[in-house]
């Protein structure tokens, strides 16, 4: 049995004026998911996710929640959604438990417990009697993700959940939207342009590109399809090069006076015999998986801005 689709979006568009920021965008987030939306900056990520969460109303195409269109029944479909799109607002001089309070007050419910219990899953049990203006960048994106759990949603979309983070913040924000995944079953749906990130945190992801879909798959399969990489260090560069053009390898980047080239662990003990016999001064020869950077690099080629 194929899995539940808890948000489809179907031949989604925004135009502004002419310009078409988001563009007949098909996607499928599943039960279960945690779902990376990637593209480069102006790629139409937040465009996307202002649509799903109705903030703004689409040109044209529709989205569903649970099976739904949003437009049909609005409220009662996104009380099961929890959200963080860009920078979380919060009152300053207010603690981040009244915060909260106010939030929750908003969707009818006096359930303090709640707050309690949401501070305490994103680690901010200790600061919450403690005004918003003294919280570090890093703990306000957690009373954000605090903020989206209040009302127990099976579906929580984050726009962008670890800019501005550290690396320390960026772990635990990892560390936390896996724990809710796995224990509580909750689905996600996050923008990122953190490739490393996304390919630890998410298994499926969709790569948006001047506002259309460039491809949608479980992350370990495009990686798979990527194929083998290897990395390659020897002196000097210019021979190395030959070696690869002999052997027929294609250079998928040079860096530093690093290569990375396509090739299959088997192979890598003939690169090793061929620098040789060229004379080549060989320091590396390492194989690897193709990352999902690569593979988003390739995919979005020619940046954002080109025809
Ligand atoms: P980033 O990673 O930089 O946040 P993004 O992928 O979230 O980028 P969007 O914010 O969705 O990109 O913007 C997509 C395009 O639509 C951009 O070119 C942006 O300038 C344009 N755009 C977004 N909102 C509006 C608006 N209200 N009016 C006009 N153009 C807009």
């Amino acid at each position: 049995m194929s899995a539940e689709v808890v948000l489809r979006t179907e031949a989604l568009t925004k135009r502004f004026g002419a310009f078409a920021a988001v563009e007949d965008l098909s996607l499928e987030v599943r039960r279960g998911d945690v779902f990376g939306l990637l593209g480069l900056n102006g790629a139409g990520k937040t465009t996307t996710i202002r649509m799903a969460t109705r903030l703004i109303a689409p040109t044209s195409g529709r989205v569903l929640l649970f099976g739904e269109d949003v437009r049909d029944n609005r409220l009662e479909i996104l009380n099961r959604v929890g959200a963080m799109v860009e920078i979380p607002q919060f009152y300053p001089y207010l603690t981040g438990r009244t915060n909260l309070e106010l939030l929750l007050g908003l969707s009818g419910s006096r359930d303090r417990a709640r707050v309690a219990e949401c501070l305490d899953r994103v680690g901010l049990a200790g600061r919450g009697d403690d005004r918003v203006r003294t919280y570090s960048q890093g703990m306000r994106q957690r009373l954000g993700l605090a903020q989206a759990l209040l009302t127990r949603p099976e579906l929580i979309i984050l726009d962008e959940p670890t800019n501005g983070l550290d690396p320390q913040g960026i772990l635990d924000m990892r560390r936390l939207i896996g724990g809710l995944n796995r224990e509580e079953g909750v689905t996600f749906l996050i923008s990122s342009h953190l490739l490393h990130e996304v390919e630890l945190s998410c298994n499926r992801v969709a790569i948006v590109h001047r506002g259309r879909l460039k491809v949608q798959d479980e992350v370990s399969r495009l990686l798979a399809g990527a194929g083998s990489i290897a990395r390659v260090r020897a002196e000097p560069l210019d021979l190395v090069r030959k070696v690869a053009a002999a052997l027929g390898v294609a250079i998928e980047s040079e860096e530093a006076g690093t290569l990375r080239v396509r090739c299959e662990p088997e192979a890598l003990a003939a690169w090793a015999a061929e620098l040789h016999r060229a004379g080549c001064r060989l320091h590396e020869l390492t194989p690897g998986k193709a990352t999902l950077e690569e593979y988003f690099l390739a995919a979005t080629a020619g940046g954002p801005h080109a025809a």
